[in-house]
């Protein structure tokens, strides 16, 4: 038995079966490359779902983390620490927005913002106690709790963990005029992903999410754009919303907030909204510590500086042109994304997204698949060309054998 083998045995025996990994165990990892228990090393296409936006070990990253190591990592929200208030600053700044609610994962992102949405619905809008809707799409991601699950269409993220939370209606993704007719008097949000990623890299048609923007101001309805796949950076603007020149009333920010070392999630938004919380609302005990506002903090300055969305917008380009000339050769049926993440479906005959996964995980290569014939690519920003192509050069192999 090799290491990897003994080591994903005991894992097997000892823990939940809630995943399928791959068959590798990664040890060590720098850049856009990882390590594994052999020592075999992979370019690493998947940067933990975009938590890995700016590669594993990002020197600037791991300083401001050892540093804060040194002085203070939790302090719980009862006190106040000294990173606090610029990391939320800033990152309200970045965001051209007023107002952060920092938390730990995306899932308590999304939920923050559900309890949100429905406050100023009650406070601010008026909607009558216990009424607010809030309106979201089929083939949706945001995260894993029971409420979260409660409005997912993917039938086997509910299956047996009802029951639900009432609340919540579903129309289909990229259909304005579906949403139009959902929105009633009671409706208090709208939550997108402005492109979502686990349903397989879907880009709404042009000009959805501006009409998701008129429509939710004209109907006085937050427009609550989950970016905490899609944003800092990773379609080659700060948030995928950009790209249509919206700016929705809540951003919901997660995975690369925490710069692959630490989770870090937000809400932010304006003052009307945000400032509807009151002390003992609604809280996390790790919510905004020293250490991730110290890790985030250094997120939102090199994102400042615009240089990775640049690199995202560059290499998702040639990405993009490289993939497309793999349509129609029988076996990849189509490509979709922007920037640096590209959901790329195989046709039957070439083996699931699972196999063509496991062929390139054999040559190198670590992606993930998604609804059966889906294969996600989205490499950390830092990737180099030379090691992007080589990765294409991989899943051309794969495909051609
Ligand atoms: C990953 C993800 C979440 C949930 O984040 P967790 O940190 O896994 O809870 C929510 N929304 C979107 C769009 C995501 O991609």
């Amino acid at each position: 038995m090799s290491m990897s083998e003994r080591l994903i045995a005991a894992a097997d025996a000892h823990s939940a079966h809630n995943y399928h990994p791959l068959p590798v165990v990664v040890a060590s990892a720098e850049g856009a490359w990882m390590t594994d228990v052999e020592g075999r090393r992979y370019l690493d296409m998947l940067a933990g779902y975009s938590a890995l936006n700016f590669g594993h070990q990002h020197p600037r990253l791991i300083e401001a983390a050892r540093a804060q190591l040194d002085r203070v990592t939790l302090t719980s929200r009862a006190f106040h620490h000294d990173r606090f208030a610029a990391f939320c600053e800033q990152l309200a700044e970045l965001c051209g927005m007023e107002m952060v609610l920092p938390m730990n994962t995306g899932a308590e992102a999304v939920e923050t913002a559900v309890k949100t949405a429905r406050k100023w619905g009650y406070r601010v809008k008026g909607v009558p106690d216990g009424q607010a809707k809030i309106i979201v799409a089929s083939g949706n991601f945001h995260g894993r709790t029971t409420t979260i699950v409660s409005f997912s269409t993917d039938e086997e993220a509910r299956a047996d963990h009802g029951p639900f939370t009432p609340g919540f209606e579903v129309v289909p993704y990229g259909d304005l005029a579906a949403l139009q007719s959902a929105v009633d008097e009671h409706t208090v949000a709208v939550l997108l992903e402005p492109i979502q990623g686990e349903a397989g890299v879907l880009v709404p048609p042009a000009g959805y999410l501006a009409g998701v923007r008129e429509l939710t101001r004209e109907r006085n309805v937050l427009f609550v754009a989950d970016e905490i796949q899609s944003g800092l950076g990773r379609t080659g603007a700060t948030f995928a919303c950009e790209d249509e020149g919206v700016r929705p009333d809540v951003y919901l920010l997660g995975k690369a907030l925490g710069g692959g070392v630490v989770p870090v999630s937000a809400v932010v938004s304006s003052r009307e909204v945000l400032g509807v919380h009151r002390p003992g609302e609604h809280g996390s005990t790790f919510g905004g510590n020293p250490l991730a506002c110290a890790v985030g903090l250094e997120v939102v300055a090199m994102l400042r500086e615009g240089e990775y969305q640049r690199r995202a917008k560059e290499l998702g380009a040639h990405l993009h042109r490289e993939l497309a000339g793999l349509v129609g050769g029988g076996a990849v049926t189509e490509v979709r994304g922007r920037g640096l993440w590209a959901g790329v479906d195989i046709h039957p005959s070439r083996g699931s997204g699972r196999d063509i996964s496991e062929k390139l995980m054999a040559r190198g290569v670590l992606v993930k698949d998604t609804h059966g014939s889906t294969i996600r690519i989205a490499p950390p920003l830092v990737v180099s060309r030379e090691d992007l192509d080589w990765g294409l050069d991989q899943l051309r192999t794969v495909l051609a054998t």
